[in-house]
């Protein structure tokens, strides 16, 4: 693998930003955190500290919601939606005029590849706040054709009207920082809500670059502020507080539960979900396999497989299988792990010594309950928290592999013998999540009737997890509630008010 020597020259205004005092943006200004902790921010392919933030704490949400609740109804308010919607134009192009800067950070914080920050940062940062840009002047309600009781011989009319649900909370995990950022970011803005964004404590950074473009870009102050913490006090304090109306949530169903329970138990805000996943790639002896093969690599092992739609279950009927699994192995030659500034690098590092540990004994788990290590299997490298892209096949359907979320580069492949849609959907319904999955067959009908079939928010048709900012995204079963994107990821940000006028 790639040594993490000989890192390119990072750009000044990366540097400047490392080298600043991190505090917390509340109210358009950074202000000292009320507490005394620091959180080191970690470079996983280096292991060397980069920078230090500061935690928020109770203390400093309280801060936060304080400026939101007031910035709900100030300057942002007074905005029309259209010029609401030049504000986000011009974040966007600001978000592209930063993109080596937000790029580099991306890979120092989170470890990805160098062209994935670069490729994110400009499709799910700028091209992202450019999409609800452009929802903003289209925030409809309704007429309703009723006459209610009391306007029994005059006129009425009632109308809708669709409003900001006020000020939003929004907690976001390290998997792909900026992107995650910006989904809560985008949709909240366009709706006219504000924005309290809590960062994970693994990967702050582009977080924090984001409060510096908003504010350049003509974002009021108290409409978008960014408290870093860690999640049992500031993430439980944004879910807990009562002056919040809304929590959007990324990250593991076991937090997203928390959360849930958070809400219900303060203001009843209301909450959106996107949790795990462990999602199916069925493939059929009549796939295009020159388009298959690359596809699992890069469902499995995007990100590392740090990420919720990684497509984590092969399916693959009997006839083709021994060729798919090696087709897939021949492919991950060219899968390079390394430190993500490295050009040819494809798979950086894990996000912590943790998660490499917790990778680890998923992989042991898969040797110990029998299953075949066709490659990799391997932690990497004297520094760094690498682990070699992962292939398991003869998997049976109640292996730890094939029913854990790993969030690590592990691939489990099962094999089915029958064109039975029923017994195939089965197999692909066979876990507590149901975010994302794929199809591969020539055979249009079989695709159609299969994805029927399959339990998840996401089931693409020979690709796998088609993201765009205009596809709703989320997940069935244990993987979430609610849409992100797309013109359904705006809802959650706003709330119906029905009026009457009797004449
Ligand atoms: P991951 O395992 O991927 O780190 P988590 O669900 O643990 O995902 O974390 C996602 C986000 O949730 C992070 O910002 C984290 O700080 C936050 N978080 C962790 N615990 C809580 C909690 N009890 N309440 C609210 N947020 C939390």
């Amino acid at each position: 693998m790639n040594a993490a020597a000989n890192q390119p020259a990072l750009s000044q205004a990366t540097l400047d930003f490392l080298a600043r005092e991190h505090k917390l943006f509340i109210n358009g200004a950074w202000i000292q955190s009320s507490g005394p902790e620091t959180i080191d921010i970690i470079n996983p392919s280096t292991e060397e500290v980069i920078t230090k933030i500061q935690a928020g704490t109770r203390a400093d949400i309280d801060k936060a919601v304080v400026a939101a609740q007031s910035a709900l109804k100030g300057e942002w308010a007074a905005l029309s939606s259209r010029q609401r919607g030049k504000v986000l134009l011009r974040f966007a192009d600001l978000i592209d005029e930063n993109l080596q800067t937000l790029a580099e950070l991306e890979v120092l914080d989170n470890g990805q590849p160098l062209m994935i920050a670069q490729y994110t940062v400009a499709g799910f940062g700028a091209d992202f706040v450019r999409y609800y840009a452009g929802w903003c002047d289209k925030i409809e309600g309704a007429t309703i054709p009723v006459s209610p009781a009391e306007a029994p011989a005059g006129g009425s009319l009632t109308y809708t009207k669709r409003e900001p649900i006020g000020v939003v909370g929004a907690i976001i995990p390290w998997n792909a920082p900026i992107a995650m950022a910006i989904l809560k970011i985008a949709p909240s803005l366009a709706a006219g809500c504000t924005i309290i964004l809590k960062p994970a404590e693994l990967a702050p950074l582009t977080s924090m670059k984001l409060a510096d473009i908003a504010k350049e870009a003509g974002v009021p102050d108290g409409v978008f502020n960014v408290v870093n913490g860690t999640g049992p006090e500031v993430g439980a304090a944004l879910s807990e507080h009562m002056n919040i109306q809304k929590v959007s949530f990324t990250g593991s169903t076991g937090v997203g539960q928390t959360i849930a329970k958070a809400a219900a138990g303060s203001n009843l805000k209301k909450v959106t979900l996107e949790l795990g996943g462990k999602s199916p790639v069925v493939v059929f002896p009549d796939a295009n396999m020159e388009k298959v093969i690359p596809s699992i690599c890069r469902a499995a092992f995007f990100l590392q497989g740090q990420n919720c739609m990684a497509g984590t279950r092969l399916l693959v009927h009997k006839d083709v299988a021994d060729a798919v699994i090696e087709g897939v192995v021949a492919a991950l030659a060219f899968w390079k792990v390394g430190d993500g500034f490295q050009p040819d690098t494809l798979i950086g590092p894990l996000i912590s010594a943790t998660q490499r540990d917790r990778v680890m004994s998923f992989i042991e788990a898969g040797k110990a309950e029998g299953a075949r290590l066709v490659t990799g299997g391997n932690a990497v490298g004297e520094k760094g928290y690498f682990v070699e892209p992962t292939v398991f096949a003869d998997c049976k359907p109640d292996m730890t592999i094939v029913q854990e979320e790993i969030f690590g580069p592990v691939l489990s492949v099962l094999t089915f013998d029958t064109y039975d849609l029923d017994e195939i959907a089965q197999l692909a319904n066979d876990n507590v999540y149901g975010l994302s999955g794929s199809v591969w067959t020539q055979d249009i009908s079989r695709a159609h009737k299969l994805v029927s079939m399959i339990d998840s928010g996401q089931v693409s048709i020979n690709c796998h997890a088609a993201v765009d900012p205009a596809i709703p995204f989320g997940g069935n079963k244990m993987s979430g509630w609610g849409r992100e994107f797309g013109k359904e990821g705006l809802e959650p940000f706003l709330k119906t008010k029905a009026t009457t006028v009797v004449f």
